[in-house]
């Protein structure tokens, strides 16, 4: 029961994780708590995954289905329907606590991949006002029922939220017979991927309510109606543009987070834009040892972008060294919202660092600007840039004589 690197999660990020883990002949144990691995994408049926790593628009069952037949070639031991609830930490790395079918253990393991991904916001997360009666469900619940129990949740609803799992849904549910009224976003712009606002609503006529929120539902043990409301710059509703709506269900779509409880119970450092950990170019969290890839680290647009960083995770978690780490911050400034990583170890090459990041508005004619010492070394400019797309730079930081005294900063500035 002693492994070199123990990951946690078996969706896309634990899948890539263990597979390059395992390539460098570490002995990798993947811990799932589900029956089947795979992760969110089960049931994630339409397409559009895999067109980065394959080329290819394969569905999210099809695309992990690839991995899952590539691990079952390895010799990584997997524990499906294993729900691990703590890790300590201990002089030879870290004890994993978990609980099976056949009761409570743990393992010894030198190295961790955190891959537990994220998870959906709440209606308590949003404060909707009313009763609580059944008809209100996450995207990814209604997605659930939808496409794995094939059960029809609602007949007549109204989405709340325009991200992109609330987008399928609307689409999902309106080939599946359900009438979907309108989808609602309290910000005056979409937060969903372009092509998802055509294919998933244009393409089947369903309006897109831009500074609209809901404000209250009614129903006692259904739901019968939601209360929506125009809301102003501050998100606040604006009085008397109150409006019924009779439906019996409410799907929200209002963000998702990282999953980092098992991290924050080992006190690694968590970013507090990102929700995710803290990590430098190899994908380790501030704690050594502890890595994390995929939706655990920061929300991902696309699932080719999750499995490209957990390959490098995985790959880093099978050798660990004693070296200490010489660490330089890369300082989010204006226009920027976050970079993953936010960190970099100079005591490791940084030749080639892939930096993820998003634009903390929408901008036009923007130009990106990496700075060491308040010295501009690197400039791109971009035509469109909107937060939900994430952007990918390949750079090479080690031309730039970077140590750890260096101040490094990335910015974003609409130009002429
Ligand atoms: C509802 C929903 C729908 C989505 N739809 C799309 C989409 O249509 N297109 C798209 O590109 N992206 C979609 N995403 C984003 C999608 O999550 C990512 O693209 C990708 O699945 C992330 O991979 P991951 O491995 O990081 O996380 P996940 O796929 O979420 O996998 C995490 C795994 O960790 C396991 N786990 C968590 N905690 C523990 C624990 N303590 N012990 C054991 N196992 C644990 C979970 O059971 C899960 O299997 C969706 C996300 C959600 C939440």
């Amino acid at each position: 029961m002693n492994y070199d690197v123990t990951v946690i999660g078996g969706g896309p990020a634990g899948l890539a994780a263990a597979i390059a883990a395992n390539k460098e002949n570490a002995s990798v144990l993947l811990v799932e708590r589900e029956a089947r691995l795979g992760g969110i994408l089960k049931q994630c049926i339409h397409d559009g995954f895999g067109l980065v790593t394959f080329g290819e628009k394969l569905t999210g069952p099809e695309y992990c289905e690839r991995y899952i037949d590539e691990l079952l070639q390895t010799d990584v031991s997997v524990k499906l329907l294993t729900f691990v609830t703590r890790i300590e930490k201990n002089a030879d790395g870290f004890a994993i606590h978990f609980v099976n079918r056949e009761g409570a253990a743990h393992v010894q393991t030198r190295a961790i991949v955190l891959a537990t991904g994220c998870r959906e916001r709440t209606a308590k997360q949003v404060f909707i006002h009313g009763t609580r009666p059944s008809g209100v469900f996450t995207a990814g619940t209604a997605q659930y029922y939808v496409n794995l129990m094939g059960e029809l949740p609602v007949k007549r609803c109204v989405i709340l939220g325009s991200g992109d799992i609330g987008l399928i849904m609307a689409r999902r549910l309106t080939m599946e017979g359900a009438e979907v009224i309108g989808v609602y976003e309290a910000k005056p712009e979409p937060s969903g991927l372009p092509r998802n606002l055509y294919q998933c609503l244009d393409d089947f006529g369903i309006p897109l309510h831009l500074s609209h929120t809901v404000t209250r539902v009614f129903g006692d043990e259904r739901l019968t109606a939601v209360e929506i409301a125009q809301v102003d710059k501050n998100m606040r509703p604006i009085a008397n543009t109150e409006k019924i709506i009779e439906c019996d269900g409410l799907i929200l779509s209002v963000g998702l987070i990282p999953e980092n409880e098992l991290a924050e119970s080992i006190d690694v450092a968590i970013d507090r834009r990102t929700k995710g950990p803290i990590c430098d170019q190899k994908y380790m969290t501030m704690e050594k040892g502890v890595f994390c890839a995929g939706n655990a680290l920061h929300v991902n647009d696309l699932v080719d972008y999750v499995t490209l960083s957990a390959v490098e995770a995985g790959r880093n978690s099978a050798y660990l060294t004693n070296k200490p780490r010489a660490l330089v911050h890369v300082v989010a400034e204006e226009g920027i919202l976050y970079t993953v990583p936010s960190v970099l170890d100079v005591n490791e090459p940084v030749s080639d660092v892939t930096l993820y990041f998003r634009a903390s508005r929408e901008l036009r004619n923007a130009m990106l600007t990496l700075r060491v010492d308040g010295r501009a070394v690197f400039q791109k400019k971009y035509s469109v840039l909107r937060p939900p797309e994430m952007e990918r730079l390949k750079l090479n930081f080690a031309q730039y004589g970077i140590t750890t005294d260096s101040e490094v900063s990335l910015s974003l500035k609409e130009v002429e």
